[in-house]
């Protein structure tokens, strides 16, 4: 026994004997933090807002295989707008750059973590968007999460829209600028908190580019007007726009002609441009500047890894060198969303690869989802709280590798396991009343019936 419990145990044998050991005690904070975590994933489990993970044994593509399904999926949840995720060209830079530059670097940026690919995709990125500088996160999240502390302090402002992502949310709550939120697009509201900000500063306005929950586009040609009226500065996330929104895949800056009033973009490496991961800041020198001194998720996280490097580089080339691939989306979404709505379906957004099928009801579209993979089909069902309430959807999502008989079949899918839920037009009214009737409307799932 050590000397000081001895001591102690002369003092106050009892105390002593009846104190629990220090792993005891080990157990019982344990045992009362799994209670804990446990009582929150049953409330979770009993909000049914539990989201399962389903795993895909195959690489991402339009065609995927996925455990506990047989045969080939249709997926139609990526984010793989341009097909560059499984690209050759794309797969096979990464490879080149894994076998000449390591799997990674073991080390930040400023320490020992840049190589000259690193700074050839921020040349590359700065030169997509048109702007001064680029720099390179781990992620997008990252990206939004050191921006808003370095530019803004006390004396600042930031005016950010109610429905911006999570990452942007983070971001504004780490730094000390006043916030005002806007609501949802609305540029009259925005005024009004550009007016009741005016003793500031310095002030951002903060959209997303397109909003991923609707795949509505933000007004940027009237936010541009206010901010340069209000004399403030506009910031944009891009994570589901690059690539292929505008001739160029610019952005929703090109779409809407105002790329030189934007003034910081940030956007993802993570969807359209290969799909593999990181995010960037582009935006005037001064700022990337000093982001490369200040912003926290770049100073103390590690710097991309190579082959993730190599297969962006590859994509941002080929989309710099022909604007094909930037096109090669819209006619697939327009293919879908206008056969779509000719089957008595509502698609919220407007011409973005996002189609939101509007449901309403949260299980309504977790039963139809899950209808819908058995026919092969992968989509998921989104409900509150990551939508508001009584706008359940299913959100699909277009890739340009998706081909034209892929698109049809998704949509027959959606025909069939609308009838069985008395979801869009159905062709045989009487026949869905009989089956309802009867019990037997999964039936209608295996109806063979064509647009
Ligand atoms: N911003 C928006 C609008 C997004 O949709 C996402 C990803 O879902 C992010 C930021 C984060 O991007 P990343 O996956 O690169 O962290």
């Amino acid at each position: 026994m050590p000397f000081r419990t001895a001591v102690r145990c002369l003092i106050n044998p009892i105390r002593v004997v009846l104190r629990p050991s220090t792993s005891i005690r080990g157990y019982a904070a344990i045992a009362e933090a799994r209670s804990v975590l446990e009582h929150e994933l049953e409330t979770i489990r009993t909000g049914g807002t539990w989201k399962g993970e389903r795993i895909i044994t195959s690489k991402q593509g339009p065609h995927i295989n996925v455990d506990g399904s047989r045969g080939d999926i249709l997926n139609f949840c990526a984010n793989n707008y341009l097909g560059l995720s499984s690209h050759p060209q794309v797969v096979e830079a990464g490879i080149e750059a894994l076998k000449k530059y390591g799997a990674g670097l073991s080390s930040v940026r400023f320490i020992c973590g840049t190589q000259d690919i690193h700074k050839d995709l921020e040349q590359k990125l700065a030169k997509f968007h048109e702007r001064e500088e680029c720099i390179l996160y781990a992620s997008c999240f990252d990206a939004n999460a050191g921006l808003f502390e370095v530019l803004l302090g006390p004396d600042d402002a930031v005016l950010s829209d109610e429905l911006n992502h999570a990452s942007i949310i983070d971001g504004i709550r780490l730094c000390r600028a006043k916030r005002f939120r806007y609501k949802h697009m609305d540029l009259n509201d925005l005024e009004t908190q550009l007016k009741q900000s005016q003793s500031s500063r310095m002030r951002l306005v903060v959209t997303d580019g397109v909003f991923s929950m609707d795949g509505d586009v933000a007004p940027l040609k009237g936010i541009c007007d206010l901010a340069e009226q209000y004399g403030a500065l506009v910031f944009i996330d891009e994570c589901h726009a690059t690539g292929f929104m505008g001739p160029r895949g610019r952005g929703t800056d090109e779409l809407l002609g105002v790329m030189d009033r934007v003034h910081i973009v940030n956007s993802t490496l993570g969807k359209a441009l290969g799909g593999a991961a990181g995010g960037y800041t582009v935006g005037p020198k001064p700022l990337i500047d000093l982001l490369r001194q200040r912003s926290r998720p770049y100073l103390f996280s590690n710097s991309l890894p190579p082959p993730v490097v190599g297969c962006a580089t590859r994509a941002v080339e080929l989309l710099l060198a022909s604007n094909e691939i930037a096109q090669s989306v819209g006619a697939k979404t327009m293919r879908f969303r206008n056969k779509m709505t000719e089957a008595g379906f509502t698609i919220s957004g407007s011409a973005h690869p996002i189609c939101p099928v509007m449901l309403g009801d949260a299980r309504l579209a977790s039963l139809m989802a899950d209808d819908m993979l058995k026919l092969g089909v992968y989509v998921i069902g989104f409900s509150y709280p990551v939508v508001p309430k009584g706008k359940a959807r299913i959100r699909v999502q277009i890739s340009a590798a998706h081909t034209d008989q892929d698109i049809d079949r998704a949509v027959d899918a959606f025909i069939q396991t609308g009838r069985k839920h008395g979801v869009g037009s159905c062709p045989y009214p009487y026949l869905e009343i009989y089956l309802e009737v009867f019990n037997l409307t999964d039936f209608l799932l295996f109806c063979p019936y064509t647009v």
